[in-house]
């Protein structure tokens, strides 16, 4: 979790995000109501929209009064991972002005059945989002830490201080 913080940035920022990130497939129970998938309140349909990631974005911005930018990603992320599966029905991105299900040409990732846990798509997931992500925030971590901290190189024209020059004057 660490690493997902930038420094300022709030835990509860960070939990938001995920609940943002988590927020769309609340509509999941459009198939115990009986709506049907391809519908707009169906799965992957409205919940999965450009607009819904601004709203949903914009409502947890007003919790914090900041962060958008991070949260609209968090939201908008989840439907363009689930346009990267090979399964279901594509994201409604344009919804509510068009019903169109998008997915992008490239689908890699398998597609996770509902209720059901499967360990091919765990593998699926972990290896086309989970690592890719690990490895980009550790390089960022890490080129961070080199900035904050940058190597201590003798100076040849400086002396080194003596212990005496460290004590406060009186
Ligand atoms: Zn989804």
């Amino acid at each position: 979790m660490a690493l997902l913080r930038r420094r300022g940035t709030p835990l509860a920022v960070v939990f938001a995000g995920a609940v943002a990130t988590i927020l769309p497939d609340a509509d999941v129970v459009s198939f115990a109501l009986h709506v049907p998938y391809g519908s707009t309140f169906g799965h992957r349909g409205f919940t999965h929209s450009i607009v819904f990631a601004l709203l949903s974005s914009l409502a947890l911005t007003l919790l914090f009064r900041k962060h958008f930018p991070y949260l609209f990603l968090c939201a908008i992320s989840h439907p363009l991972l689930d346009a990267l599966t090979n399964g279901g029905r594509g994201v409604a991105l344009l919804s509510p002005f068009s019903n169109h299900r998008f997915f992008f040409p490239w689908r890699p990732i398998e597609v996770s059945p509902i209720g059901a846990l499967d360990l091919g798509v765990l593998w699926s997931e972990a290896r086309w989002i989970w690592v890719p992500v690990g490895v980009g925030l550790l390089v960022r971590a890490l080129a961070r830490r080199g900035r904050a901290a940058p190597l201590k190189t003798a100076s040849p024209t400086k002396p080194a201080p003596s212990a005496a020059s460290d004590t406060p004057g009186r």
